[in-house]
């Protein structure tokens, strides 16, 4: 190395987000079950919007984001103004962090928290700070007891991902009530199109100046390998981070087929009522043979074993048997196997493993 390398604060001390496995050596036809991809791919429609662009790729992608901003809000009802697209939700939460945390600052996060969070916190030289959940649900008060004068972000996934579970709007006001003045809430809904009647915290971002809320296509519409997301909160916040954003953060396939994928909202209602069906047998099949979870609102279950030995024993069984699952261990839950809801079939042979390993 000839030159000392000046490198910021918090960027060394990065533990690299680690995805699901996607692979088993040997094993050409595995399932993949941990990375929460919708089983039944995205919409057809979507697929051949993403087709019709190839004809168009020399093109720079729109700036504005317009066409699809306005579905957006006229499919959620939300001010196509304050929403902002990112290169999957992943880019807004690391605006917000570059955006309002810095060192010195600190971003709260639940227990069982996604992963993100942690990381863009640290890129951004702030603290990142791990609050403990009750029974795998967000507590609140431990929320409140953790803020500091140099809470800057709190983010809360609702649904959350690994643990499937929800935090009450009750909670919700409670917690944005009472944080402390120039600290912003992030609802993160990652999953909220899977929850029927659910707006995703997007009421909260209305009536309040504190909370953001961002959203996903790399869940219920399929989208995850294109990297779009979206944010919405209150203008001055939206207004900070459109700054962050490069003119083309999202590339032109990512929009056509996105707005595709949104229109289709035959295809999206087929996709959460085949996820409900599936996710309850799942998990009724897995309590009678020992393997409790809680009632999840996602599109995957948390499963528990007996301890972290009996889990990865298990996770060797599915292996085995062509089946990869998400261990998470680094979620501080060694115990348990989160399960992404497959199509019949999958959840047929996970249910068929794991009756196979506990009859051991
Ligand atoms: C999958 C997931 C996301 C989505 O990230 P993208 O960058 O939009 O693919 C965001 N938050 C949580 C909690 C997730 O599980």
């Amino acid at each position: 190395m000839t030159t000392k390398l000046n490198i910021q604060p918090g960027i060394m001390g990065v533990k690299p987000y680690v995805g699901g496995v996607s692979k088993i050596e040997g094993n050409a036809n595995a399932i993949k079950l941990s990375s929460n991809e919708n089983p039944l791919g995205p919409s057809p429609k979507a697929i051949a919007a993403y087709q019709a662009e190839a004809g168009h790729l020399h093109r720079y992608p729109s700036e504005s984001h317009a066409g699809l901003r306005e579905l957006i809000a006229a499919t959620y009802k939300l001010d196509v103004d304050r929403i902002l697209m990112g290169c999957g939700s992943d880019e807004i939460i690391s605006f917000l962090c570059r955006a309002f945390a810095g060192e010195g600052d600190e971003v709260l996060y639940t227990e069982h928290g996604f992963g993100m969070y942690q990381i863009s916190a640290r890129l951004s030289g702030a603290t990142p700070v791990s609050v403990p959940e009750k029974n795998r649900v967000t507590d609140v008060d431990a929320l409140l007891g953790a803020c500091t004068e140099n809470t800057r972000l709190i983010f809360l996934a609702n649904p959350n991902n690994p643990t499937g579970t929800m935090t009450p709007d009750a909670e919700i006001a409670r917690l944005a009530d009472n944080m402390p003045e120039g600290c912003l809430l992030v609802l993160d809904g990652a999953y909220a199109d899977f929850v029927y009647g659910f707006d995703g915290g997007a009421g909260f971002v209305e009536a309040r100046d504190n909370v953001v809320m961002t959203r996903t296509f790399s869940k219920i519409f399929g989208l995850g390998g294109l990297r779009i997301g979206w944010g919405y909160g209150p203008k001055d916040v939206m207004e900070v981070l459109s700054r962050l954003r490069g003119p083309f953060n999202v590339s032109s396939a990512a929009l056509v087929t996105a707005k595709a994928a949104l229109e289709d909202t035959e295809y999206t209602e087929h996709c959460r009522a085949e996820n409900e069906k599936w996710r309850g047998w799942l998990a009724a099949e897995l309590e009678k043979i020992g393997l409790p979870s809680d009632p999840s609102f996602a599109n995957f279950i948390l499963i528990r074993f007996k301890d972290e030995e009996e889990a990865l024993a298990a996770n060797a069984h599915m292996n085995e048997n062509g089946l990869i699952v998400r261990m998470v261990a680094n979620y501080n839950l060694p115990h348990a196997m989160r399960i992404t809801i497959g199509d019949e079939q999958s959840c047929r042979q996970v249910v068929a493993a794991l009756t196979e390993f506990k009859a051991g």
